[in-house]
């Protein structure tokens, strides 16, 4: 998978509709201090699905959108759109199909009201959207993305912690994100089974 587009609108410093085009190959971004590259950054995490404020820089969430400035107002949502080519690899089955290849996912928040996601044009779950990129080895805490600081959090970082950049390397950690739901689902039929014997009991 290849992001292709990152579309911002009223996200951090991009108060106007913003579109960039990633062209295969290696990109640089320049521009004098404070203009804004580390937001593109965190646009990028925050549509995969960054669920934490402090890792974007910001006291709530609500933070990401345009706080105003002087001369211009403040706005009331926020929206990053990122346009992958999904380079032939299959859509997760909740996704429908898009244009060609291209897998458009979308999550917009609104003051006081929460985010909403969209993967091409479908409202999905956050969580949907954390498998489908940590299936594409990527996401939001993904080692793939290196965020000023973190070089020097990976050297010094734990076993267990130098661990999941190796799985996320060998492309596995959807495979965890599935494991964590099933037990999810498991302890609930455990306790389903357990309250349906209680009952079956009451019954006799
Ligand atoms: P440096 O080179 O110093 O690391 P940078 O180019 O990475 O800088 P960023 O940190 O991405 O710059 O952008 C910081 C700018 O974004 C600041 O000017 C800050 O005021 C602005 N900013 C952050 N959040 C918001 C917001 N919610 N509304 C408006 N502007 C914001």
């Amino acid at each position: 998978m290849r992001i292709s587009r990152l579309r911002l609108t009223g996200f951090k410093s991009f108060v106007e509709p913003t579109e960039l085009r990633i062209e295969p190959g290696l990109t640089g971004v320049v521009g004098p201090n404070g203009c804004g590259k580390s937001n593109l950054l965190e646009a990028i995490r925050w549509v995969m699905g960054e669920s934490s404020p402090k890792s974007m820089r910001s006291g709530g969430m609500d933070d990401v959108i345009f706080a105003g400035t002087e001369t211009r107002p403040s706005r009331d949502f926020a929206e990053v759109a990122l346009v992958c080519d999904t380079e032939g690899a299959p859509l997760p089955g909740l996704v429908a199909a898009g244009d060609g290849d291209a897998l458009e996912v979308v999550r917009r928040i609104e003051r006081g009201a929460g985010s909403a996601y969209r993967a091409n044009g479908q409202d999905v779950r956050a969580r949907d959207v954390a498998l489908i990129f940590a299936d594409a080895a990527t996401g939001a805490h993904s080692p793939a993305l290196v965020s000023q600081g973190k070089v020097a959090g990976i050297i010094s970082a734990k076993p267990q912690e130098r661990r999941q950049l190796l799985e996320e390397a060998a492309g596995i950690a959807g495979l965890h994100v599935r494991r964590k739901d099933a037990e999810q689902k498991l302890r609930a039929t455990e306790t389903n089974l357990a309250r349906l014997a209680d009952l079956l009991g009451d019954m006799e």
